[in-house]
C-alpha cells in the first residue's frame, strides 16, 4: 500500500538544482503522487543556515514550510540540514501535520538509481510522518528511523503491515511534533 497522496506541492528550497527537482517530481510519481504546484525556489529563510556547522537548520525550513497554505507541502533542498540533538538529518516532518523537509545532500549516490532509491525511502518517510505516522521497530520498513546512508540502504521503501494499518485506519496522533 502507498502514501494516502494523489497530489502534492514542492517547495523548492536554494541550493537545488532543477535536475533535481525532476528527479524528485519522477520519485513521488512513481509514488503515484502528482506534483499539482511548485514553488518558486526560495533563498534560505532567516535563521536557517549556521554559518559555523555550514548546515541549514531543518526546522527553521520546515517552519518555512508551514508558513505556505497548500497540504501535503515537501520542502526540498540539497543543504546539508541538522535539527536538535541531530548532528544531521535526511529531513523532518511535523506528525500529522502534511508538512515536511527532505535535504538530498547525504543521499548522493555513485548512480542515479541508487539515488532514486534513497531519495524515496526519505521521501516516504517523511510523508508518512506528515500522515500521522511514528518510527517504527521494523528495521525493512520505510518508517524505521535511520541514522545513517548504511540503514537508509538497509530498509525498503515499503510501509510495514502495522504502519500500513494504521495509515489506512487513521489511528488518532498520539504523540504530536517534530521528527526526523
Ligand atoms: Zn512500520
Ligand atoms: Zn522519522
Amino acid at each position: 500500500m502507498a502514501l494516502p497522496i494523489d497530489t502534492i506541492t514542492i517547495l523548492p528550497v536554494q541550493p537545488i538544482a532543477t535536475r533535481r527537482l525532476e528527479e524528485i517530481r519522477d520519485v513521488l510519481h512513481a509514488q503515484g503522487i502528482r506534483v499539482v504546484h511548485q514553488k518558486s525556489p526560495i533563498l534560505r529563510p532567516a535563521g536557517a543556515y549556521d554559518g559555523r556547522r555550514h548546515q541549514f537548520h531543518a526546522e527553521v525550513l520546515l517552519e518555512r514550510a508551514r508558513h505556505c497554505e497548500e497540504r501535503p507541502i515537501l520542502a526540498v533542498t540539497d543543504g546539508d540540514c541538522y535539527a536538535g540533538k541531530l548532528n544531521f538529518v535526511f529531513g523532518i516532518a511535523e506528525v500529522g501535520g502534511r508538512v515536511a523537509v527532505v535535504s538530498l545532500r547525504r543521499l548522493r549516490a555513485p548512480t542515479t538509481e541508487r539515488f532514486r532509491q534513497r531519495a524515496a525511502k526519505e521521501i516516504i518517510h517523511e510523508l508518512g510522518h506528515g500522515e500521522g505516522l511514528e518510527h517504527c521497530r521494523d528495521p525493512k520498513c520505510v518508517m524505521h528511523f535511520s541514522n545513517s546512508l548504511s540503514e537508509t540502504d538497509a530498509k525498503s521503501s515499503e510501509f510495514c503491515r502495522d504502519c500500513q494499518w494504521r495509515l489506512r485506519a487513521k489511528v488518532p496522533i498520539s504523540g504530536t511534533g517534530t521528527v526526523a
